[in-house]
């Protein structure tokens, strides 16, 4: 018997674990410092009210022999019509019009991202841009596929475009970004579509904080270019928009015309999704359903404009410090640079030391991430305003 020996190529993932290992250290030395950490990505709002509601209907339903729910409905990869057409809803809101076969509900857009690449052969190129979330790359380490990286530095914004003298097949690509928060707008999504289609490669586009954007240049789907359906696919989550990270659902969508080698590969995922998934619970799925209504969408607007704010408190900090970050405006994260020449662990444990602040340190997520910080709007209000004070007390007047 062999293991898959490319698992032995992974990096030991230290980034969370080293953060959580340094802050708890600090408190155990320190018992009576509040440490405030705006280091993670969960979520701290709770389940809208319509969402609460919808699930407690779902579980009286599943109380009741007529009204009882099993395995989903086969046909559409076991996501119940009421969300995949409260998903079309959202979609042709946007403008984009999708069949009910090309969305396909999930766990959750971790999973689908790393599933998806059963379509794809080991061979293939893949093309990740450095920094970013990190599941892009482990996943392909794992499957043993050759990785290349586009360099997202402070000289582009943080947002990659194509060099057309590199050739890849498979190509990550997430806006707004984890960990930087820059978004792409419309008319670059072009430049990635274009490149896509003359290298007959498909776009992994990855659009879990698409709530989070604002400004109308800036894409919220893929979708919204033209030529996308013939070259990506798009996953997306509830995890950000609703405050789903703990009750697990998300939806990917893969259009009926993107099909490489004369193969569907809308057709490939629903044979792969059919025979390694039995789908989401009914009651997430309700619960999923009740957040495009109008009243869930109103209520997780309240949600998302709390962290929005929070993002702004953020933000105004360091434009009072002058220090330079992207995000913060259409993204709940921000990436900040970090002050005096430190690179990103020096700042970590300064800040954690001196205002008792916990981040995350940009070389975490890649190479080009050495020198940058991210911190997260995710945070209450009230942590977030106190470690903005902070903040300003001890970076005012640095050297
Ligand atoms: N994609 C990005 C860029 C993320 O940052 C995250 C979670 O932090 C995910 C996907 C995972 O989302 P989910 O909770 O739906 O698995």
């Amino acid at each position: 018997m062999k293991i898959n020996s490319h698992f032995l190529d992974l990096k030991e993932s230290y980034l969370f674990s080293t953060v959580g290992r340094k802050t708890a250290e600090y408190k155990s030395a320190h018992p009576d410092k509040d440490v405030i950490r705006l280091s993670i990505g969960d979520v701290t709002r709770p389940l809208a009210p319509a969402v609460i509601e919808a699930m407690h209907r779902a579980v009286d339903d599943m109380s009741h022999k007529e009204s009882f729910k099993g395995y989903g409905p086969d046909r559409y990869c076991y996501g119940y019509e009421s969300l995949i057409d409260s998903i079309r809803g959202s979609y042709s809101r946007k403008g984009i019009l999708l069949d009910r076969g090309e969305i396909f509900i999930s766990d959750g857009a971790k999973s689908d991202l790393g599933n998806i690449l059963d379509l794809f052969s080991a061979d293939n190129t893949v093309l990740v841009p450095d920094p970013v979330y990190p599941v892009y790359v482990d996943t392909n380490i794992m499957a043993g596929r050759k990785i290349l990286f586009a360099d997202a530095t402070e000289e582009n914004g943080f947002l990659p475009m194509p060099d057309f003298s590199v050739d890849a097949d498979i190509i990550y690509l997430c806006s707004p970004n984890n960990p930087t928060g820059a978004a792409y707008t419309r008319e670059q999504l072009g430049e990635w579509v274009r490149y896509a289609l003359e290298k007959d490669a498909v776009l992994l586009y990855d659009a879990a904080y698409e709530y989070f954007v604002t400004d109308p240049a800036l894409a919220r789907s893929v979708y919204e270019v033209d030529g996308a359906k013939e070259c990506a696919i798009e996953f997306c989550s509830y995890s950000k928009t609703a405050g789903f990270t703990g009750v697990r659902c998300g939806y990917t969508v893969v259009p009926a015309r993107l099909a490489r080698e004369g193969v569907s590969l809308n057709k490939l995922w629903a044979r792969r999704q059919s025979t390694k998934f039995n789908g989401v619970s009914y009651i997430t799925q309700m619960g999923a359903a009740a957040v495009f209504t109008e009243e869930g969408e109103r209520q997780i607007r309240e949600n998302l404009d709390y962290y929005r704010e929070n993002a702004r408190l953020i933000s105004e900090c360091l434009d009072r410090l002058g220090i330079r970050y992207t995000g913060g405006k259409n993204s709940p994260y921000i990436w900040m640079k970090c002050p005096s020449g430190m690179d990103s662990w020096q700042f970590f444990d300064y800040l954690l030391e001196h205002a008792n602040v916990v981040g995350t340190p940009g070389s975490g997520f890649g190479r080009n991430g050495e020198g940058f910080f991210r911190l997260t709007a995710f945070g209450t209000k009230e942590n977030t305003e106190e470690a903005c004070r902070r903040m300003e007390c001890l970076l005012a007047h640095r050297g």
